[in-house]
This record gives C-alpha cells, sequence and structure tokens, in this order.
C-alpha cells in the first residue's frame, strides 16, 4: 500500500492511541496525524514534553486505532453488536524533523500548514515535528456478521520504507493427514481443503482453534508480526 492509502485509513479514524517506550514501560496517548508525503507521514508535539523526549531516545513508536468504539456494545439480550468497521496498528520508526524542512515541505503541502501555524504560535513546537519514515502494519477488516462478504475478516499487512513483516496465521505442515477438523471447526472461513489443508491468512483472526483441533499438530503457530 502507498503511504497515501495508509493515511487515508488513519485520518479516517482520526484520533488514534500512540505508544512509546521509557524505562523498559509503554507509554501511550491520545494524539494524531497531521500530513504525509513521500518521506512519510508526520506528527507533532512540543519539545520539552516526556513524548518528545521518549521519541527522541527510542525511534519507536506504535500507533493503533479502531473506527467505531461502539464495538463493545451489547444489546437487551446481552448479545455483543459488531457494527462493520477495521482497526489499524502500525509499528514505527520515527526521527525529529527540523523547522526549516517543515516550513519548505508546507509550501506546497496544505496539511502541513497547520504545523508552520503551531511553530509561530507555539516556539516549543518548532522542535517538536517528528516524521514515520518506516513502519509495517495491519488492517484489521471486520463484518462478524458476513453484511458484505461470506468472511468475518479480512486483514491486509502492509509497510513502507523497507520493513520485513511476517504473514498472519498459523501454517499447516506436509504432516497433515487430510482429516478436515480444523476445516469443520474454523469460524472464519479461514482454512481450505487440499493436500495438505491451506490456511487462507488474510481471514485468519489467529485464534488458534485449528491448532487445538488438529490431530497430529500438523499445525505452526503463527509467528509474531
Ligand atoms: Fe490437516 Fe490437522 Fe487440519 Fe486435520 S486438523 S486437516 S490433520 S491440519
Amino acid at each position: 500500500m502507498k503511504i497515501s492509502e495508509i493515511y487515508k485509513y488513519l485520518e479516517k479514524i482520526g484520533v488514534l492511541t500512540f505508544s512509546t517506550i521509557s524505562s523498559g514501560e509503554v507509554h501511550s496517548r491520545i494524539a494524531h496525524l497531521n500530513g504525509y508525503d513521500e518521506d512519510g507521514m508526520y506528527f507533532r508535539t512540543m519539545k520539552n514534553k516526556p513524548y518528545a523526549r521518549q521519541l527522541k531516545e527510542t525511534g519507536k513508536l506504535t500507533i493503533c486505532g479502531i473506527t467505531d468504539s461502539r464495538i463493545l456494545s451489547h444489546n437487551e439480550d446481552g448479545v455483543p453488536k459488531f457494527p462493520t468497521g477495521y482497526s489499524i496498528r502500525l509499528i514505527c520508526e520515527v526521527k525529529p524533523v527540523s523547522e526549516e524542512v517543515i516550513r519548505e515541505k508546507a509550501e506546497n503541502n496544505e496539511d502541513l500548514k497547520t504545523a508552520v501555524y503551531d511553530m509561530d504560535h507555539y516556539p516549543a513546537m518548532k522542535e517538536g515535528n517528528f516524521v514515520i519514515y518506516k513502519a509495517k502494519g495491519e488492517i484489521y477488516d471486520f463484518d462478524f456478521d458476513c453484511t458484505k462478504r461470506d468472511h468475518k475478516l479480512l486483514r491486509k499487512r502492509f509497510q513502507f520504507g523497507g520493513v520485513e513483516y511476517n504473514k498472519v496465521g498459523p501454517t499447516i505442515t506436509d504432516s497433515c493427514i487430510e482429516c478436515g477438523k480444523c476445516y469443520r471447526n474454523c469460524t472464519f472461513k479461514a482454512i481450505e481443503k487440499g493436500s495438505p489443508y491451506v490456511i487462507i491468512s488474510e481471514r485468519c483472526d489467529d485464534c488458534g482453534n485449528c491448532l487445538m483441533n488438529c490431530p497430529v499438530n500438523a499445525i505452526i503457530p503463527s509467528k509474531t508480526f
């Protein structure tokens, strides 16, 4: 996916959770992005905030968000309501961007004009601009009631800046005896019959039902991202 497409998914959510690391702890904040170009996606804070210091120290950031937080609601019978939507998460590498570079980019980039406004009004923002220059991530598009397709999930992984990532889901090995138990027990329609059976990774929730049902341990659990 292009940076512009990834940015649109994030922009539609708007308010996101940004997490950094500080002294071995994960620290999260509510934040948002404020522009993108071919070099990455931009956001800002103020120079003296712990957030800015943590980002400068580690260069690491994760971002996540969801289109509709009402996903946790229930109807009068206690049944969970799952409106369609998507969640998105990114594992990012970030670096500071100078005031001069932001001003130069803003001449041809409407989104970054607000960064210039902020720098002119809040001096501490002059050294508070960052760019996400490398990232890998995933869009977890859910339709649990199958209103727009015949399976619940569509997981899309992406990267920019030359980052590598692992595919979603477990792997069925050649030890498979084709008994079909994983196929019958998968509630995500994520298994295809074959020799051996195959996991359709984009549909897989990583729930592990297949692993628990395989009589010959022919399935290797998924790797981390
Ligand atoms: Fe193959 Fe195991 Fe699935 Fe049976 S449960 S089809 S042996 S992977």
